[in-house]
């Protein structure tokens, strides 16, 4: 009785998230269309594939011909491999010394950015018997991680000179590819450029080239090299405000959760926790049955909106862990059980910009804060 609980217990749970892979399939054919097939892709499956599930993306990305998947720690990269990923899993973020092993042993390529660190992958490559794959991250301007641009050469000729470590690759990241200024961005490409330049001219293939993210893949195409690593674009958000014509990006992450709760209240009746909402009239109030706990953000109390059977509703009240609610108005045919969309590609409901609009974030926050109590159903 209880192993049959638990088995059906993800099925009863009442916030799902449905993930659109016929909309990730289309974001991925734009993407290639606006770079006429010239570029590899190098698709981020970091944060749980910004909160898509990175396995069930990985899986349904490599029948539409992925080859290579980005994360960022070493437990991400193993992740894949345990799920039978055998493409490219390419680690941007830097190793701890000791899970440098498992990242050979399980054929991951990595970055580095110091010797220490190089130094880490050689004894690890002679411990398990294999190839290190390494790429070097140099730091154009984005502050976070990286050699300078000066140490770049040295530290290329380190990795092609040592045994049991293969330069498989050279990248940098943008910090303001988004930015209406382009100036930085232009003046990143130029001194990136000019650093592969020097790494050639002293005898070493610095192998894939990489640099752009979604928001440099839709407004430079002068650097995309090649491959580009993309993550926003192709869950189905431009990376920067659209360029002309736009890429035709479809959502691929739907919330959605049913309507628990219908009662009519009459005018002056305050709802919620704090009471921040009364009533204006009398009027149908749902329950829904998703809250902050599932990613449904507190600070879209009173500001949100859901879509019910095509029709749009406004959040009233302060959002509570598990529930909230929505104002069905004086005449509503919406029942118990009904489903609501908090977000997703329907265009006459909210996506995630909307909701992080709102909240004065990034689309991104919203897909990665989908709490993992959600269920993820993948449709094709
Ligand atoms: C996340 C990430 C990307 C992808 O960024 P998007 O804006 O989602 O396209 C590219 N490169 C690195 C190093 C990243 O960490």
């Amino acid at each position: 009785m209880r192993l049959a609980l638990l088995v059906y217990h993800p099925a009863m749970r009442n916030c799902r998230a449905v993930i659109h892979l016929q909309n990730l399939h289309s974001n991925l054919a734009s993407i290639r269309t606006a770079s006429g097939g010239r570029v590899r892709l190098c698709l981020m499956v970091k944060a749980d594939g910004y909160g898509h599930g990175a396995v069930g993306i990985a899986q349904a990305a490599v029948k539409m011909g992925i080859d290579c998947f980005g994360v960022v720690t070493a437990g991400e990269a193993l992740e894949l491999r345990a799920a039978g990923i055998t493409a490219q899993v390419l680690l941007l973020g830097l190793a701890a010394p000791r899970e440098c092993i498992d990242m050979v042993k399980y054929g991951i390529s990595a970055v580095v950015a110091d010797e220490d660190l190089i130094r880490g992958y050689a004894a690890a490559a002679k411990a398990a018997g294999a190839v290190a794959r390494l790429h070097l991250k140099i730091d154009t301007g984005m502050g976070t991680i990286g050699c300078t641009p000066e140490r770049a050469p040295v530290l290329a000729r380190l990795i092609a000179g040592t045994p049991g470590l293969s330069l498989e690759g050279i990248c940098s990241h943008f910090p303001v590819a988004d930015d209406a200024d382009t100036a930085y961005t232009d003046e990143q490409i130029r001194r990136f450029s000019r650093c592969i330049g020097e790494i050639r001219k002293a005898g070493i293939s610095p192998g894939t080239v990489h640099l752009a993210n979604s928001a440099a893949h839709q407004r430079f195409p002068e650097s995309w090299f090649d491959m580009v690593r993309l993550g926003i674009a192709a869950y189905g958000y431009p990376g920067a405000p659209e360029r002309d014509p736009p890429l035709l990006l479809k959502p691929v992450m739907e919330v959605r959760a049913p309507v628990s709760f219908i009662k009519r209240v009459p005018a002056g009746t305050a709802l919620s926790y704090g009471h921040t909402f009364t009533t204006g009239r009398s009027t149908i109030i749902a329950t829904v049955s998703a809250g902050y706990a599932d990613g449904y953000r507190r600070g879209l109390s009173n500001r949100g909106r859901v879509l019910i059977n095509g029709t749009t509703y406004p959040v009233v009240g302060t959002i509570c862990m598990d529930k909230f609610l929505a104002d069905l108005g004086p005449d509503s045919d919406v029942k118990q059980y009904d489903e609501v969309t908090l977000f997703g590609p329907d265009r006459s409901g909210p996506d995630a910009a909307e909701l992080a609009s709102i909240l004065h974030t990034i689309p991104y926050e919203i897909t990665c804060g989908i709490n993992t109590r959600v269920p993820r159903t993948y449709v094709d």
